[in-house]
């Protein structure tokens, strides 16, 4: 059926990103956190990016109203009773996302599909925890997700046709390109792009470059638009140990053994922009 509401869990940087997109495309969505406090900081984030496209006018008020209008922020996952289509986008925790996904199953009507925006977790997996692993599915937007095109469609084993094209259809529908990927770890893009960002932070550790030369390096060398390490602070370092790790022991390759360094900074609470500190300092 066609999506009118859509339910986003998680109202952090992906989250909200997802809601805003999805409300910018004419579709309610409802914005989960673990508390109303957290949804309402999400939303506010959002309030705050579309501000700025009325600035530089790229949107009207009007229109900043009427995305605004359709995104509700709650405290809890059963608001979403009435959602027809869900992503879940909550922290790369699999025990965190196992959870969710149990009680979206319990929660949401039967044939609503179930997304999920992990990076790195087998999405086979997390739908073999519900009553409907036919309409679990992963869908992997990137970051910042209202300016970047691609969304990674990942099908489990047990993922139907169906549900794979209706996903297509919505990822269309907010903008997107699509891409399909085996349920294998890492998906494409982080398969790819996690060890460039681990072999960046090797680098430093062993002394190699500083954080700057290192991606000056990566930037003006290799025609990357952001270097490596500022590449790391966006997506967050926590982010970026979980994906390391779901590679390491998804395969058993020690290629993809995560750097010392990387688990020092996340265990230090350097966790990139969203903590104001991580290769770099950032401000406000
Ligand atoms: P984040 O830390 O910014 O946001 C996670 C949010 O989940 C937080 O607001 C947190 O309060 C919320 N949360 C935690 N437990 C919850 C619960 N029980 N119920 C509801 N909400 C809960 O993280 P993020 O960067 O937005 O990442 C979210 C997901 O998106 C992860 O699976 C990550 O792998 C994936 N992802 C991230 C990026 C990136 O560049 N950051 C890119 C693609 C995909």
């Amino acid at each position: 059926m066609a999506t009118h509401v859509i339910g986003v869990v998680g109202a952090g940087q992906m989250g909200a990103g997802i809601a805003q997109v999805a409300a910018q495309a004419g579709i309610e969505a409802i914005l989960v956190d673990v508390d109303l406090a957290r949804a309402e900081a999400g939303r506010k984030g959002i309030d705050k990016r579309l501000a700025r496209s009325v600035e530089k006018g790229k949107m009207t008020a009007e229109e900043r109203d009427a995305v605004l209008g359709r995104i509700r922020a709650a405290g809890a996952i059963a608001a979403l009773a009435s959602a027809d289509f869900v992503v879940e986008a909550v922290s790369e925790d699999e025990k965190l996302k196992a959870r969710i996904l149990t009680d979206l199953d319990k929660t949401c009507r039967p044939d609503v599909i179930l997304a999920t925006n992990t990076s790195s977790i087998p999405i086979t997996r997390l739908g073999a925890l519900t009553s409907r692993p036919d309409r679990v599915i992963g869908m992997h937007f990137m970051n910042p997700v209202p300016v970047m095109e691609l969304v990674e469609v990942i099908r489990g084993l047990a993922t139907s046709d169906e549900t794979h094209h209706a996903t297509v259809e919505l990822a269309r529908r907010m903008g997107k390109k699509t891409v399909v990927a085996r349920d294998m770890p890492g998906f494409i893009v982080n398969r790819v792009l996690m060890p460039m960002i681990n072999e960046a932070v090797v680098a430093l550790y062993e002394g190699i470059g500083s954080v700057e030369d290192i991606d000056v390096a990566m930037k003006l060398g290799t025609n990357q638009p952001m270097g490596p390490l500022t590449l790391a602070d966006f997506i967050g370092l926590d982010t970026c140990l979980a994906i390391m790790e779901v590679l390491h022991h998804g395969t058993g390759d020690t290629k993809y053994r995560p750097c010392a360094l990387l688990r020092q900074y996340v265990e230090a609470g350097w966790l990139g922009r969203k903590t104001g500190r991580g290769f770099y300092k950032y401000e406000g």
